[in-house]
């Protein structure tokens, strides 16, 4: 069923009103008819109401259908008006369609009615859309209008040679001119950028729209950055050649603010770089003298009888090794903020690599009177670690054992832990001092945050031990837990992730506390490429008893030396002062075969972990930074040769 359709009939037989009532519905049409037949019921009915249709007969009492159809022409209804009557004339049916009727139907050809109204409602459709469509299309005219006006972009259309057609109101505020028409964008563009936005415009009909940068000149002879998008005028699917879209943006304050960032990070990048510069050039300044003074006050402390003096240079070597502390925690945050440092991961021997930082601790241990227990595990433990990573972070953690320890115990130990299916290697320092108290359990791992601070202070220090541990051991994978009672003591776990584990046999010794009596073995000789005579000195006093210590003063020196006879170690100084630095050095010495499997070991005062990745990429074995301690370059040694041996075993 179709939907309704009012009808205003104007009809004084009620028969005949029946019958075209029942022709309309019997045909499927829905109709809703009004009826009347006076003249001031029309009227009424025309001015309150709205209909689909009227129909209407010629001849009613008083009133006629023409006279009807004048009454609906005066008021500009377009409603569609069927004359249906019996008496219609040919020439009032020809005078009515002249007045607007739609059409007429005979009575005596009723049945005429339905495609006369069929017709009729289509037309009137038809028309009501058209009329709907002209409407939208003006005021979508009307919006475009005020939105190109009012736009603060230039719009135009221009030719396809660049002459202006048509162009927005912001042409008088963007470039000064109030008339563009007939002007060629050509004579405003920076002659610089005048061939690149042609070859652009050429290139347009293959990309459909483009986007161009450039200047452009205003009227008073400046010129400033615009951004142009050009486009085609493109209608039912059919480029026009011919025309094209032009919408011309300012973007001067954009490029300035560009330009300024530009210069800031070149600025920046500037400054990283002299900074990178300024921190390696430190840390081989402080480090250099830092090991004459660390290194001999330990040869002083060995070799004095008085106690006084003996005293005297325990002070010196530990307010070096603290000022060396401070040193490191400043450069390695540092660095770490500049850069991440290349990881060198490595298959290590976890055993030894404890072994050799608890051993760093003896001496402070015996200072402080505290009882120092290492229980390293009774089994390999191979886990894939940056050792010198992981080194300077358990050294941070067993530091602040040692400084919040004021009597009792520090205990190291290595164990296996199985977590979620994984296996871990977990290294544990636990000490019997002031512990932390919950509320400060966050709060010790955030960069120079310490529990006692301010004038107040109790402990030295600077707060970056515990960050700088975290980071470099979440940089190689592993994490950092501890637990912690106030005035019991705490516990810090660093938890790796395990390789392997295998058992131990007694070819395997040497990572284990035992040492190895080296007295009384035949001493064996060493070589040492260094410039600086102190450090020389310092090395042979330390190695006095273990190692003689053969001098090569420059690179060239050390390759004659090395050509000769084949040390079991060679420990090399990176900067030789004039001539081949270590590295250059270390490169010839790797070229003779007998040679390729002794161990380098790079002695630098270039701590910062970029130095390090350097140092180790370019094929040393490993490195220690100046300054050190006997023992640490003892176990250095002792490791290395060891070391050299173990991976060939690997293999
Ligand atoms: P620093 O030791 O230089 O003060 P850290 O970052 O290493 O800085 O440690 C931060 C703070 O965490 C310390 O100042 C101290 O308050 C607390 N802390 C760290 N380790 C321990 C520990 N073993 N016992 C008690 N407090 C500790």
């Amino acid at each position: 069923m179709k939907s309704e359709i009012n009808i205003l009939h104007l009809e004084d037989n009620i028969y005949d009103a029946e019958l075209i009532e029942y022709i309309l519905s019997s045909n499927n049409l829905n109709p809703v008819i009004k009826r009347v037949d006076k003249k001031d019921e029309f009227i009424n009915s025309i001015e309150h109401g709205t209909y689909d249709l009227i129909i209407s007969d010629n001849t009613l009492n008083n009133f006629t259908g023409l006279e009807a159809l004048e009454l609906i022409t005066e008021r500009n209804i377009e409603t569609p008006f069927i004359f249906v009557s019996g008496t219609i004339g040919e020439e009032i049916a020809i005078e009515s369609l002249t007045h607007g009727a739609t059409d007429y139907v005979l009575k005596h050809r009723i049945e005429r009615l339905i495609p006369a109204v069929n017709r009729a409602l289509k037309e009137f459709e038809d028309k009501s859309k058209l009329k709907w469509t002209e409407s939208e299309l003006r005021k979508n005219e009307k919006l475009y209008r005020l939105l190109t006006e009012n736009a603060s972009d230039l719009i135009s259309k221009l030719s396809s040679d660049g002459i202006f057609l048509f162009a927005s109101k912001a042409s008088k505020t963007l470039l000064g001119i109030d008339a563009m028409i007939g002007k060629s964008i050509f004579d405003i563009i920076h002659p610089e950028e005048v061939e690149g936005v042609r070859s652009i415009l050429l290139e347009i009909p293959k990309l459909k729209t483009k986007t161009v940068e450039y200047r452009i000149q205003h009227l008073n002879g400046s010129y400033f950055w615009c951004e142009s998008s050009f486009q085609y005028l493109e209608v039912d699917d059919n480029i026009n050649l011919n025309e094209m879209i032009a919408v011309i943006r300012d973007i001067s304050e954009r490029k300035h603010y560009e330009s300024e960032l530009l210069k800031s990070k070149a600025k920046a990048d500037e400054m990283n770089l002299l900074k990178s510069n300024l921190l390696a050039n430190m840390s081989h300044e402080f480090r250099t003298p830092l090991n004459g003074i660390i290194g001999f006050a330990e040869i002083l402390k060995s070799e004095l009888k008085n106690k006084s003096y003996i005293d005297y240079s325990s002070r010196i070597l530990s307010s070096g090794k603290r000022l060396l502390t401070t040193l490191s925690s400043i450069l390695n945050l540092s660095a770490f903020e500049s850069e991440v440092p290349n990881i060198n991961l490595a298959s290590e021997n976890l055993v030894l690599v404890v072994d050799s930082v608890v051993e760093t601790f003896n001496d402070y241990a015996l200072n402080k009177e505290l009882k120092y227990e290492y229980l390293p595990s009774n089994k390999i433990i191979i886990v894939n670690i940056d050792k010198m990573l992981f080194e300077q972070a358990l050294t941070n953690i067993i530091d602040n054992a040692f400084k919040f320890t004021i009597k009792g115990k520090i205990t190291v130990s290595i164990k296996v832990e199985i977590k979620n299916n994984t296996n871990f290697a977990v290294v544990s320092v636990t000490d019997t001092g002031i512990g932390i108290s919950e509320i400060n359990f966050d709060y010790i791992f955030k960069d120079f945050k310490q529990v006692s601070e301010g004038y107040s202070r109790k402990y030295e220090g600077l707060g970056l031990g515990l960050p700088v541990a975290k980071r470099m051991i979440e940089l190689i994978g592993g994490r950092i837990v501890f637990e912690s009672k106030v005035e019991i003591g705490s516990t810090f776990h660093i938890y790796l992730p395990l390789t392997e584990i295998k058992i131990n046999d007694s070819s395997n010794n040497n990572f284990t506390n035992d040492k190895p009596n080296l007295i009384k073995q035949k001493l064996s000789e060493i070589l040492y490429v260094e410039d600086n005579e102190m450090n020389y000195i310092l090395m042979k006093r330390f190695l006095k008893d273990r190692y003689i210590v053969v001098n090569a003063s420059n690179g060239e020196i050390a390759i004659e030396l090395i050509s000769k006879k084949i040390y079991p170690i060679i420990l090399m100084d990176i900067n030789l002062g004039s001539g081949m630095n270590g590295i250059d050095t270390l490169k010839i010495i790797k070229q003779d075969v007998r040679y390729s499997k002794i161990p380098v070991v790079a002695v630098t005062g270039y701590a910062l972990p970029s130095d390090r990745d350097r140092l180790l990429d370019s094929g040393f074995n490993n490195i220690i930074t100046k300054p050190f301690t006997k023992e640490e370059i003892i176990n250095l040694i002792k490791k290395s040769i060891g070391e050299s041996k173990w991976n060939q075993k690997m293999i």
